[in-house]
């Protein structure tokens, strides 16, 4: 569902990501990992083009994102995205932020567009916050509900960047058990994080990069317990 070729990003003269070659399976849950302002982000934000590459090719969710053609508007449809800081619509009240973009985006019948922001609240627990605008909510419920925001548009696949690290720790597991549901559901989903522990028990892959490649990869078990190199091995050390 992902295929990503000779990735390059630079800018400047920094090059951010020298060479990245990926592919995700559909239901695939592949955990990103690595120092700060080694690339996790950039190369997240390549996937749905909010950076564009230097060079390189990117397919996502059936869309040829680097080609002459590429219809980002129809892509981003299909690629959620979940940032640290919720980026929730904070003038709309919690049912506005789901019901919103799906008559915008997805032209939904008004009716049917609550009744899937309803089924998604109660899906990731939010309960009686319809109303209330985002502000009122605590951080955790916020990304629950920028999470359930995300799936109303039916995204084939999802992309998280350190979605609990602007938590508060007691927060972080709620997010996280969500997070779970969704993989567990097999929604496809590519993840930055720095929670070792939701890795090592939801990811099929954890990729470690660092530098602008990505210097390992394989089961959770095997970089995050045995890793091959110095570079993750020190990296873990540290994050552990
Ligand atoms: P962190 O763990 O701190 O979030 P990261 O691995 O996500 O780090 P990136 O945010 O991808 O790292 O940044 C990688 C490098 O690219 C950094 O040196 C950063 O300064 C640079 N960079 C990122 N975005 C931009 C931008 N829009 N303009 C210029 N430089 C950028
Ligand atoms: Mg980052």
């Amino acid at each position: 569902i992902v295929t990503i070729a000779g990735l390059h990003k630079r800018f400047g003269d920094n090059e951010v990501l020298r060479g990245i070659d990926l592919e995700i399976a559909e239901g695939e849950v592949v955990c990103l990992i690595g120092p700060s302002g080694s690339g996790k982000s950039t190369l997240l934000r390549c996937v749905n083009l909010l950076e564009t590459p230097t060079a390189g090719t990117i397919t996502a969710a059936g869309h040829d994102m680097t080609g002459p053609d590429a219809d980002l508007d129809a892509a981003r449809r299909d690629i959620g995205m979940v940032f640290q800081h919720f980026n929730l619509f904070s003038h709309l009240s919690i049912l506005d932020n789901l019901v919103v973009p799906q008559r915008r985006v997805r032209k939904t019948p008004k009716d049917e567009a609550v009744a899937e922001a309803r089924r998604l609240l109660a899906e990731v627990g939010i309960e009686g916050k319809e109303r209330a605008r985002p502000a009122q909510l605590s951080g955790g419920q916020q990304q629950r509900v920028a999470i359930a925001r995300a799936l109303a548009m039916k995204p084939r696949l999802m992309l998280f960047d350190e979605p609990t690290s602007a938590l508060d720790p007691e927060l972080v597991g709620e997010v996280l058990s969500v997070m779970k549901g969704l993989a567990a559901e097999g929604m496809t989903m590519l993840v930055v994080t720095h929670e070792m522990a939701f890795a090592r028990e939801v990811a099929d892959r954890v990729l470690f990069l660092d530098g602008g490649v990505i210097v390992e990869q394989g089961a959770p078990a095997e970089v995050l317990t045995d890793p091959k190199t110095e570079r993750a091995r020190t990296f873990l050390h540290r994050v552990l």
